[in-house]
């Protein structure tokens, strides 16, 4: 099969005028991490407000004896724009088919695994059963299929998501803006999507086919949310997948980009590893050590005090409990990664291996044992203030 151009957009996907492309590639392809030496690093580190000189030096390999320095500082910045709050939220997949084969995915339409679908009366049983356990912050997911989660269901499941819960985020696939503008009527309040990478040859050679494919779509879809007007946007790149240190630089200048252009947007990081899955031999799998991850969380705070910083399930407990106040702001709780699965058996098999199973409660005494605070609502709805709801 003859595959397609990635620069060339599909019939329906909506082109929008934006810079922020070509400014962050322009940054990125010439960003040579090498070239950083002792003294950028601790020149960035003498700074209260870092330039984008400076955030590459803090990712490069010449910052990696300085992660204390670093971490304390991160701290301070955390504590100052944060207080004590780590908030907490939970994924629901609602439904696992995908018509694109990328080839580091267990969802992947390639891979022969159990596909599902929840009805909306499963929908509303999960969500009852999640509501159940305090948390009042929901993340529905689907695997990338218009066909099969078309916006109309997708949209029915922020409504039910809303009568249990305060803020809705959503993590399927790109929309034109009036798409977006649509959820957010339904009751979305954010969007999560993942570049994946940005290194354009090496984006190709991992989609080799369907509708992700097209790279600038992808690229645009935060800038599109936010013309649908959804409050929150979150990047992230699939640390591994490429080579870490450039993709890092990457999604942090994209979102960089997008905060200046629209400055009241709240801006979220996510840092997903990449990650063995169904029929997929670990040893295929390009792994970034903890010490670069959490090099790589230091340095977004760094850049950009302000933005929540995730921090995943796929990491191990003990990383993520050092991680929380340092850098992390948020994370996720009683996580599966199935379709459906809080309630009855799973309907679709997992995109991943999580690494922290813990509930709801755990996690919430566990950040209480840090002297940290668990939140669970921080955000005004249409129904009115829901309040910075804490157990
Ligand atoms: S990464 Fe997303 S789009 Fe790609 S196969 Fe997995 S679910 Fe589908």
């Amino acid at each position: 099969m003859m595959k397609t151009n990635p620069m060339t957009y599909l019939a329906n996907m909506e082109q929008i005028e934006s810079d922020v492309f070509e400014k962050v590639l322009s940054r990125v392809s010439s960003y040579d991490y090498t070239q950083y030496k002792d003294c950028d690093v601790k020149c960035a580190l003498l700074k209260d407000t870092l330039n984008p000189d400076d955030f590459a030096a803090l990712l490069s390999p010449a910052a990696k004896p300085y992660l204390e320095e670093m971490a304390q500082k991160s701290k301070a910045l955390t504590h100052k724009h944060f207080g004590n709050s780590i908030q907490l939220f939970t994924p629901l997949y609602i439904s696992n088919y995908c018509e694109n084969n990328c080839i580091y995915c267990g969802f992947n339409c390639k891979n022969k695994i159990k596909r599902g679908k929840l009805s909306l009366e499963e929908i509303n049983t999960e969500l009852k059963t999640i509501s159940e356990t305090g948390l009042k912050e929901i993340l529905i997911l689907t695997g990338e299929s218009r066909q099969k989660s078309d916006i109309q269901y997708i949209g029915e499941a922020i409504k039910l998501a809303k009568t249990y819960f305060s803020t809705i985020g959503i993590e399927i696939y790109p929309l034109n803006s009036e798409e977006y503008s649509y959820l957010n009527n339904c009751g979305a309040d954010f969007v999560s999507v993942y570049q994946e990478t940005y290194n354009l040859v090496k984006y190709e050679s991992v989609h080799l086919s369907g509708p992700k494919r097209v790279f600038p779509y992808r690229f645009h879809a935060q800038e599109r949310a936010l013309m649908g007007h959804m409050y929150g946007v979150s990047f992230g790149a699939l640390l591994g997948l490429d080579d870490f240190r450039k993709d890092a630089f990457a999604t942090g200048m994209h979102a960089y980009f997008v905060q200046r252009k629209y400055p009241s947007a709240e801006i979220s990081f996510s840092l997903p590893r990449i990650r063995p899955y169904i029929n997929h031999e670990e040893k295929e799998i390009n792994d970034v050590d903890e010490g670069a991850l959490f090099q790589v969380m230091l340095a977004y705070r760094l850049f950009m005090p302000y933005a929540s910083i995730t921090i995943s399930t796929r990491e191990k407990a003990h990383f993520r409990d050092h991680t929380l106040g340092v850098c992390a702001t948020k994370m996720s709780a009683g996580v599966v990664v199935g379709v459906g699965g809080h309630v009855a058996e799973i309907k679709g098999d997992e995109q991943f291996e999580i690494s922290d199973p813990r509930s709801v409660a755990e996690i919430h005494s566990m950040i209480l044992q840090k002297g940290l605070q668990p939140v669970y609502t921080n955000h005004i709805t249409s129904k009115g203030l829901v309040g910075w709801g804490v157990w």
